[in-house]
């Protein structure tokens, strides 16, 4: 596929926060081959919640980090917004991964000798960009951090370190944020306020999410979830319960 193409137009303009096109990733030669990922077709609507489900080992991992221009396709395109990411160079890459991405990961990725404050900004100052100070000052405030900024990751509980890594990835306005297991290593009670805060701010502030989970509970935070196996997309939910996805998740034999 040529990547100087735009992605296809959605119905209205930015409808599609991101998206992969017929995607596909293999790992390994010969009798090693895996297929991670196997013609995925998918697009993210803009200011929704998308959880990605699947059992372990489906692909859901390399479609985020493929999603997210941390890892390349085998074959097939991935796009954020309007940009084919097969189109940019390293540079650009990282560029459109600085400016248009937000990331929360399982392990909370702070720098330890930077305070809270400080690793929230982060990201924005390495591009040369101080952000937008009312913007950052709400969303500290709405995480739960304004008593908390000027300390340092060690002095903080996994639940607050986890809200400075959502409070980093929303202070630059991204158009989208990918999660991966963001609640894994936190207890169920501090995993369901980070999921709630994730929630408010795609309602409130129109922020657009996508996360990958194996839990259901976590899963049921979203507006829409979609499920993996085999490296393929197998079928989705819409603002499913629990109940709901538990009860699909035992279908793909998990
Ligand atoms: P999930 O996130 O659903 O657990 P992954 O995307 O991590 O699944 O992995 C999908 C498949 O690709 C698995 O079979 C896994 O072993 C394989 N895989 C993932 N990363 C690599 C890699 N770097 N090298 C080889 N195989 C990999």
């Amino acid at each position: 596929m040529s990547t100087d193409l735009a992605p296809p137009a959605p119905s209205t303009p930015s409808t599609t926060a991101a998206g992969a096109i017929d995607a596909t990733k293999v790992y390994g030669v010969g009798d090693a081959e895996v297929r991670a990922l196997d013609g995925v077709t998918v697009g993210f609507e803009t200011g929704k919640f998308t959880a990605i489900m699947g059992p372990s080992g489906s692909g859901k991992s390399t479609l985020l980090h493929c999603l997210a221009g941390l890892d390349a396709l085998s074959s097939g395109a991935t796009y954020v917004g309007e940009t084919y990411l097969a189109s940019l160079d390293d540079k650009a890459l990282t560029e459109l991964r600085r400016t248009k991405v937000g990331f929360v990961f399982q392990a909370y990725n702070l720098i330890p000798t930077l305070t809270a404050d400080e690793n929230i900004r982060l990201p924005m100052m390495l591009g040369g960009n101080a952000g937008d100070e009312a913007w950052i000052a709400q969303v500290i405030t709405a995480v739960g951090l304004k008593d908390r900024v000027h300390h340092r990751p060690s002095e903080l509980s996994g639940g607050q370190q986890q809200r400075v890594a959502v409070a980093r990835a929303l202070a630059s306005q991204p158009e989208i944020i990918f999660a991966d297991e963001p609640t894994g290593n936190l207890d169920s009670t501090t995993g369901a306020e980070i999921l709630d805060f994730m929630r408010s701010a795609v309602r409130e502030f129109g922020q657009t999410i996508v996360m990958v989970t194996h839990d259901p509970v976590a899963a049921s935070y979203a507006d829409r979830v979609i499920f993996v196996a085999d490296g393929r997309i197998d079928g989705e939910l819409t603002d499913p319960t629990s109940d709901e996805i538990l009860e699909r998740m035992k279908q793909l034999g998990n």
